[in-house]
Order: structure tokens, then C-alpha cells, then sequence
């Protein structure tokens, strides 16, 4: 009897770690080979053409056509000489991931050859846009949709085809993706962040929001991969029970690479690397058959892009070495998920992190004023930054396994907390001094300048002050980052205009602005308690303590949506021109359509896999059993017969109660996805599937993974947890 999961062994044992074809030269040589840098527009595009298009793009002002027309003759010049045949606007719609759509540079018109690449199609393009989700926005306005040029992101080559990073939004001007609002909330959060730079330091002209993204993720053989409907159909595993050995040991972590990863991995950063992604650190993590990579920072609307391009880059390398990526944030249940951290800071031209601690009084104080306006603005908008984290895929990390708690509160550590500790109770006199020449010191706020303690860490805040920037934690693998982003640059935005409207007003007054800043700090320090919390994010007690500082302790998916309709959400989004309540309306709609979509899908392919594989198997197995009862009282005695049945017959009964829970089960489960499916709206939908059919497909999972202790290795045709994450 042939069994297709012992195929799948074998072929996944005969895959070799492959030869990798280095690009020639060092790093420097190679590095944003395939893409349009500024310089290399300046060989193909006039001075003065190019002075006006930085210019505009570095203070973020609208291109003109004729600029862009310029512009678009000598992108297609550089993408022919490289061999592009094609262009595509590549965008982010809400349902995740990137969307192209691809034409050639040229087509024929009677006969002849036509030049189709034009300003215009670089400036702007109708894709279909009836086939992404808009959450009801085309029905309210108008039907159509456009993608246009984001000239702040470079161009860049995809083998032949040359891709344009584009804003997706509807032709009444409501953004139907993420990158339109993240370039939104950057240029809040730079205004925003300015005025209250003026505090400090005049010189300041520009403020601007870095990301520096860790992407974790598992690699499985690809034949092994194809022998689990569930992975390829839903990117986790329905079912399966936990390997003896999985990481107890943490012997994975910081091990060894194994050859045929670090093959994948090489090439993987070659590509990256030729597209411009400044990758710099690969490692194991903590799960077998994990990674990571991460890149130097960048501005974050870049970074992101950088991030999106890094996940397809990983498929199409990963599909070359024989092993599938799976981006889900937790393909396997009871070994750690995959998260993206996002390293977030603030950045002025002159060079200053805003959010690391400085080398004069003013800086120090400019510094404990971000710090703590951003702590503010995650305490007031908790619920709303948790939302900008959750879907169907991240709900099975949040909360398990060593991944961040389903609660946001902030790590500051052992010396920032100290340093707030010793301004809350100073007096304005003690703390900040001024001298007869008008020079400041700071008497208690004495910041140490290296905070970077590598032991002063914490692996269970979601959101944790890491010395010189803050790590937004809870952010799923697969997810585009852009959606916590935008939601902390806006909310920080938001809390700075409030900062700046209350230390403007008492200055008015005639209020000295030192004493005035230090005041207001002082408040806040004391206002945003709440959401400070160093301890450990995984213990019952800190659970029952959130609820108690009146922390957003919703688990439910569906119910966190929600607060992007919150009235402070909607205020706080209209107020810094990030979103308006008709996009967060469909945002969310978009969100609670695609949760019940991932679930539907899952319990489908769940109901398929016990019914079509698990069911059989365990038949098969009893059958056998049954045979061997059989035999046994021919052979025997009654008296022996009696006792050499008897594990068969256990044996046969608990296959029979697995199998019966299973059938009834399914049954069950599918009728609370019809029930769900006739909800009258998206939002009530999502709350049936969350309520009705996850917690079914649980159980149905236990009886599932309880058939495969007891069913004969040998008939058991889905590939193990323990063949799924040790084969490399
Ligand atoms: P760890 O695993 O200890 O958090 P990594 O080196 O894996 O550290 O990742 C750190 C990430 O943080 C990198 O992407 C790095 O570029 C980024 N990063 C470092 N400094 C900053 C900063 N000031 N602002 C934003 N991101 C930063
Ligand atoms: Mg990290």
C-alpha cells in the first residue's frame, strides 16, 4: 500500500542544499543593482528636471505631470538597457500582501511598434479595482479606482519586469490600501513632531518616523508541504500532535544553520540585497525550522515597502530550494509563532534620535518629552493599536507561547523608569536649573548616556523601549506593517498637537517654557502609569491587574475591530488627516470580511482533512484490530482470548469514541458556519465565526490529534509535526 506522506519523506530526504550563484563583486557592488536609485537618475535625467522632483519629494509636495512625464522617459530607458519588457504599478490593498498588474512597454497599432510607457502610466492606472476589497467604499462613492505613483519610493526591476510602488485609492480620493494612509501619518507625525522639536532646537526642519523590521518565519520541505492540504490551503496546520521533542531544549535558537537553510538564506539576501533591502542579520529562532531576518532601518514608508518586496522575494527562493516559507503567525500550535517586530524611532535632519537619550540638558529633555508623549499616546489609543495588530492569522500567537500578551503595555526597563521615578517627585527648582547666562542643566533628570543593557530586556512586552527606539512587538509575520504604523504615527501625532496646545497656551501666559515643559512632562508621567508595565505579560496576575488599570483586555477578534470606530479613534484619525470615518468604516468592514473568509476556509479544509484522511486512516487501523480479535479466539481458549484482547478492544473502543466526536463534531461545526454565513452583516458574521466555529474546530482538532498517538505510524498519511519542523 503506497502512503503518500512516506513518498513525501523520501523525496523531502533527497533534496540537497543547492548551489547558490553569487553575484560578482562585494556587497557595494551589487547593492540596489535592480533598482532606479537617485544616482542613477541622474545619468538618465536632466539636473534641473531631477532638483525639482527631490525637491518636491522631500517635502512631500505633489509632482507636477510634466515632471513625472520627463521622469517616465528615463525609468524606460533604464529598464530596457536592463532587459524589462513589462511595467506593473505594484500596491498594497487591505487584503495584504502586494497587487500588480502587468503590461508591456510596447504594443502594436496597425502594424506598427508603439511606445506605451508615457508620464501617464507612470502617474497613474485603473487597475480592476472591483476585485479588491474596499469594505462598501465604491458602493457609497463611486465605482472606480486608481493606483498612482509614489515617487518617494524608488522603481525597481523584477526580473523582466519593472515595478512602480504606487498609492491604491478610490476616484473620490478614500485610500482602499495601507500605504496611502501610512504616507499620511508620517506627514502628521513630521509636522507634529516639529513644532515641539522648535522647543528644543531651532535647527530642526524635518522630522521623519524610522522602521527597522525583524521577519520571522519557518521554512518546511516542500514535498512535505504538499502532503498537508492544510498548509498549502490555509499557510497552518489544522491538526497534528505535538512532537516530543519540539524546543524545550531552545537548542534551535542561535544554533547552527543547517546547510540546505543557509543556502536559501544567501541566495535570499543576495536578491534582497540586489533590490536595494539592506539585510544584515539572519539567525535561528526559538521553534525548529525558524528564522529571521532583518534589515537595517529606514524611513518607514520605504522599510515597509522593503518588507513587502522581502516576503515575495522569500517564496520565489524559497520555491528554489525545494522548502515552502510560511509567513502564518503560527503554523504550529504549541511551539512559538511568528511575529515581525517593529523597531519604530523618530529622526530630525540634524541627525538626532529623538527617542535616544542626548548629550546636552536640552537634548535630555527633548528626549524624556518624546518618550513620553509616545507613552501617552499608547495608553489612550491601547485598544485602537491592537486592533491595528489583530486578524484571523494572529490571534493563535497573541497570548500563546512566549508571543506578546492580547494586552499592550509598555516596557520601559529598570534606568528609564527610574529617571521618570525621579522627575515625578522632583520639584521644577531641583530639576531644571538655569544659570545666569541662561544655560540649562538638568539636576535630577541625570540620563545615562548608553542604555542599551542587554540584560534589562524583556521578551514579553508587546511594546518595549529598547534603548534608542520602541518595539512594537505584537505585529504578526504576514501582516503589513504598515497598518501598526500608521495607527502609532497617528496617535503620537495626535498626542503631540495636544502636548504642544497645552505648553503653548501657559507660555502665552507668560509662563517660563522650562518650567512650562517640565510641568507638563511631570503631569503626563504621573497621567500615563497605566500602560507601564515591566513585569512578566504571560502571568494570570497581570491579566487581572490590566483589567484594573482599565487597560482594552478584549481578546475577540472581531470585538477589537471595533475600535477603530471608537469615537477617540475616529477623532484622533480626522484630527491628523490619516483617515476619515467613511475609510475606517470600510477598513474595518474589510477586516471583519477577511477574518470570516480565513475561518470558512479553514474549517472547510478541516472538515476535508478529518473526513478524507484522518477518518480513513483510523478505519483502516481498527479494522485491523478488529482482524487480530478475530484470529486471537480461533487460536485461544475463551480464558486467554479474554485477556490477549484486551488492549485491542481498548484500543478499538477509543478509536471509536475519537471517530464518533469527529463525525458529530464536523456536523456540528458545519452547521454553525451556514448559521454564521446567513449574519445579516460583516461584523455579526465575524463574531459567529469567532464564537460558533473556532472554538468546534478546536475540539475537533483534540480528537483528531488523539487518533494520531494511537493509529499505526505506518497508516497515518498526513506528515507529523515532528517530520514537519526537524527535516532540513
Ligand atoms: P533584536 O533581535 O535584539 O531586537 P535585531 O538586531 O535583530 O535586534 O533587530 C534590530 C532591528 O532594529 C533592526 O532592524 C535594526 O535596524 C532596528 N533598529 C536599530 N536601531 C533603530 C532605530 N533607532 N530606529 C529604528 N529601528 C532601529
Ligand atoms: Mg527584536
Amino acid at each position: 500500500m503506497s502512503n503518500i506522506r512516506f513518498e513525501a519523506l523520501k523525496n523531502a530526504f533527497s533534496h540537497k542544499p543547492i548551489v547558490v550563484n553569487e553575484p560578482e563583486g562585494k556587497v557595494k557592488d551589487y547593492f540596489a543593482r535592480d533598482v532606479f536609485t537617485r544616482e542613477k537618475m541622474k545619468e538618465y535625467i536632466s539636473r534641473d528636471v531631477l532638483d525639482q522632483l527631490f525637491d518636491d519629494v522631500d517635502n512631500g509636495r505633489t509632482i507636477h505631470r510634466d515632471i513625472a512625464g520627463v521622469v517616465a522617459i528615463g525609468i524606460r530607458k533604464w529598464a530596457i538597457e536592463r532587459g524589462a519588457t513589462h511595467f506593473t504599478h505594484w500596491f498594497q490593498p487591505l487584503t495584504g500582501g502586494t497587487a500588480e498588474k502587468h503590461d508591456a512597454f510596447f504594443t502594436l497599432k496597425d502594424g506598427a511598434l508603439l511606445e506605451e510607457f508615457s508620464g501617464d502610466s507612470l502617474y497613474q492606472q485603473e487597475p480592476d479595482a472591483s476585485s479588491f476589497p474596499s469594505g462598501g467604499i465604491r458602493n457609497t462613492f463611486e465605482a472606480r479606482g486608481y493606483s498612482a505613483w509614489d515617487p518617494s519610493s524608488p522603481v525597481f526591476l523584477i526580473g523582466d519586469t519593472l515595478c512602480i510602488p504606487t498609492v491604491f485609492v478610490a476616484y473620490t480620493g478614500e485610500a482602499l490600501d495601507y500605504k496611502t494612509p501610512l504616507i499620511r501619518s508620517t506627514a502628521s507625525l513630521c509636522h507634529a513632531a516639529r513644532e515641539v522639536c522648535a522647543y528644543f532646537d531651532k535647527q530642526v526642519k524635518h522630522v521623519h518616523a524610522n522602521l527597522g523590521w525583524e521577519q520571522e518565519y519557518f521554512l518546511v520541505d516542500e514535498s512535505l508541504y504538499n502532503a498537508r492540504p492544510d498548509l498549502m490551503l490555509t499557510g497552518r496546520t489544522l491538526m497534528g500532535h505535538n512532537s516530543a521533542k519540539s524546543q524545550q531544549l531552545e537548542d534551535h535558537y542561535f544554533g547552527a544553520i543547517p546547510a540546505r537553510v543557509l543556502a536559501f538564506m544567501r541566495e535570499l539576501e543576495y536578491e534582497a540585497l540586489k533590490a536595494g533591502i539592506p539585510v544584515r542579520t539572519r539567525h535561528n529562532e526559538v521553534a525548529p525550522n525558524q528564522f529571521e531576518m532583518a534589515p537595517i532601518f529606514e524611513d518607514v514608508n520605504l522599510a515597509n515597502d522593503h518588507n513587502l518586496l522581502v516576503m515575495s522575494i522569500m517564496e520565489r527562493v524559497a520555491e528554489r530550494h525545494h522548502f515552502r516559507v510560511l509567513l502564518h503567525e503560527k503554523p504550529y500550535a504549541g511551539v512559538n509563532g511568528s511575529g515581525k517586530h517593529c523597531n519604530w524611532s523618530l529622526q530630525t535632519n540634524t541627525g538626532i534620535n529623538l527617542l535616544a537619550p542626548g548629550k546636552n540638558p536640552y537634548q535630555n529633555l527633548q528626549f524624556v518629552t518624546f518618550l513620553v508623549n509616545v507613552l501617552m499616546a499608547v495608553q489612550r489609543h491601547n485598544g485602537l493599536l491592537k486592533a491595528s495588530i489583530v486578524s484571523a492569522t494572529n490571534e493563535h500567537r497573541l497570548g500563546a507561547n512566549e508571543a506578546p500578551p492580547a494586552i499592550i503595555s509598555v516596557f520601559l526597563g529598570k534606568q528609564i523608569s527610574a529617571v521618570l521615578d525621579k522627575l515625578e517627585h522632583a520639584k521644577a527648582e531641583e530639576a531644571i536649573i538655569i544659570n545666569a547666562k541662561k544655560e540649562m542643566k538638568l539636576g535630577v533628570a541625570n540620563i545615562p548616556e548608553i542604555l542599551l543593557d542587554n540584560t534589562d530586556r524583556n521578551r514579553t512586552s508587546p511594546f518595549a523601549f529598547t534603548g534608542n527606539r520602541f518595539e512594537f512587538r505584537a505585529v504578526g509575520s504576514s501582516a503589513n506593517c504598515g497598518a501598526a504604523m500608521l495607527a502609532l504615527n497617528a496617535a503620537v501625532a495626535e498626542q503631540l498637537m495636544l502636548f504642544k496646545e497645552e505648553v503653548d497656551k501657559r507660555i502665552e501666559k507668560g509662563e517660563a517654557k522650562e518650567r512650562v515643559l517640565f510641568d507638563v512632562i511631570k503631569k503626563y508621567i504621573v497621567a500615563c502609569k497605566a500602560i507601564r508595565f515591566d513585569g512578566n505579560g504571560y502571568s494570570e496576575e497581570w491579566k487581572a491587574e490590566a483589567a484594573k488599570r482599565g487597560l482594552d483586555c478584549e481578546t475577540s477578534v472581531p470585538l477589537v475591530i471595533d475600535r477603530y470606530l471608537a469615537p477617540d479613534s475616529i477623532k484622533m484619525f480626522e484630527t491628523t488627516d490619516v483617515l476619515s470615518e467613511a475609510e475606517l468604516q470600510s477598513r474595518s468592514e474589510v477586516k471583519w470580511e477577511t477574518y470570516s473568509k480565513k475561518l470558512q476556509i479553514e474549517s472547510r479544509v478541516m472538515g476535508d482533512l478529518v473526513v478524507n484522511h484522518v477518518l480513513p486512516a483510523a478505519k483502516r487501523y481498527q479494522t485491523m484490530l478488529l482482524q487480530n480479535v478475530l484470529t486471537v479466539k480461533q487460536v485461544f481458549s475463551a480464558d486467554e482470548t479474554a485477556s490477549l484482547n484486551e488492549m485491542d478492544y481498548s484500543i478499538i473502543r477509543q478509536i471509536e469514541h475519537h471517530s464518533g466526536a469527529i463525525l458529530e463534531g464536523v456536523e456540528r461545526m458545519t452547521e454553525a458556519r451556514h448559521k454564521a454565513n446567513r449574519q445579516p452583516d460583516e461584523r455579526s458574521k465575524a463574531i459567529a465565526y469567532h464564537d460558533h466555529v473556532l472554538p468546534l474546530m478546536a475540539e475537533i482538532r483534540e480528537h483528531a490529534d488523539a487518533l494520531e498517538l494511537i493509529v499505526d505510524d505506518e497508516m497515518w498519511t498526513l506528515p507529523k509535526y515532528r517530520e514537519l519542523m526537524f527535516v532540513h
